[in-house]
């Protein structure tokens, strides 16, 4: 057999590996802190199975959470929407909390297909950390934390500071996250994505949480995904914006700025230049959309 036979095989093999079931938090906590870097929590699977067959992966020890109790909740509770770490994108979907979020819900809609979606969970989109998480641009524009959880005790991240760059995150190895928690806003928001197909990862993403005065921006929060090394909050473009009108010929102009906050790649969805022009179209129509959700009638 010729080796580029044997490759294209072995693409759909996966390594061997020592499985572990937990059926307590504390029980999962445990493992994490003995099997340490050769460990992989195993959540929907839907990107670490993947990556375990291509080969890009090879965890030795991996810790099935899903037969975990108690983890698979949405819930309002003292000003927060709380998404457990079992909570999937189609949970979220039925879900009527997530309306009170509708960029988070123009997310969950646009994402994958539903085979995807009942298993996928939100936690391991994050965890994941590829900057064309979709969840990340709606989930930064809320100001979501994450909570972590060891066998020492459990911390509060904001989700701005929990990306350090594709697949990394500040998640130390006997860590787990458990929830993630979203304040409630009084604004209007939207989420855009571009993508071949809603099957596909974005070419880009722009999600826009506002707050509007007649058509006057007072408060705007914009995030990015698919166009930098993390999903990116785009303060610069925030502080151009704030106090323009919508409708206002400025500002296009005044997000300009988008281009220079982006640091896009070429891969084999897009060209680092069409990411840049495009970003700025995401972000002004998503600030359009957000405004029109809140009853402003463009000019
Ligand atoms: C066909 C297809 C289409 C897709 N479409 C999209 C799309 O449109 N948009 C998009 O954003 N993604 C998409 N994805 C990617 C993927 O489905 C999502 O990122 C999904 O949310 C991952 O969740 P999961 O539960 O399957 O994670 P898993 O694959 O189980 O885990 C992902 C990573 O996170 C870690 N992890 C999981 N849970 C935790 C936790 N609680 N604490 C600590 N670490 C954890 C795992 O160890 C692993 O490293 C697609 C994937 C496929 C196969």
């Amino acid at each position: 057999m010729k080796p580029s036979t044997l490759n294209t095989i072995n693409t759909h093999i996966l390594p061997r590996f020592e499985y572990f079931e937990p059926r307590s938090l504390g029980e999962a906590l445990e493992l994490l802190d003995k099997l340490g870097s050769e460990a992989r929590i195993l959540a929907g699977g839907t990107d670490l199975l993947v990556k375990m067959k291509t080969g890009a992966l090879r965890p030795r020890y991996l810790i099935n959470i899903k037969r975990i109790p108690g983890l698979r909740y949405i819930r309002v509770e003292e000003g927060y929407l709380r998404i457990g770490a079992l909570t999937t994108w189609n949970d979220l979907e039925e879900s009527p909390e997530t309306a009170l979020f509708p960029a988070l819900l123009d997310a969950v809609k646009q994402m994958g297909g539903l085979q995807i979606r009942v298993m996928a969970t939100i936690a391991g989109n994050l965890c994941n950390a590829s900057p064309a998480a979709d969840s990340a641009p709606p989930l930064l524009v809320y100001d979501a934390e994450v909570v972590l959880a060891s066998v020492k005790g459990v911390r509060v991240v904001r989700l701005e500071e929990f990306f350090t760059g594709p697949g990394r995150t500040v998640m130390r190895e006997n860590e787990m996250l458990i929830e993630v928690k979203v304040p409630l806003r009084k604004g209007s928001s939207a989420f855009i994505k571009l993508a071949r197909t809603s099957m596909d990862l974005a070419i880009a993403s722009a999600a826009v949480y506002a707050e509007f005065e007649g058509d006057v921006v007072r408060d705007v929060k914009i995030a990015l995904g698919s166009v930098a090394p993390r999903p990116l909050r785009a303060r610069r473009a925030e502080t151009a914006v704030r106090g323009l009108r919508i409708g206002d010929p400025s500002l296009m102009d005044a997000l300009e700025v988008v281009k220079e906050e982006v640091s896009p790649i070429t891969d084999v969805r897009s060209t680092a230049w069409y990411r840049r022009e495009v970003s700025k179209v995401l972000v002004y129509d998503a600030l359009v959309k957000s405004f029109e959700r809140a009853g402003g009638v463009r000019a």
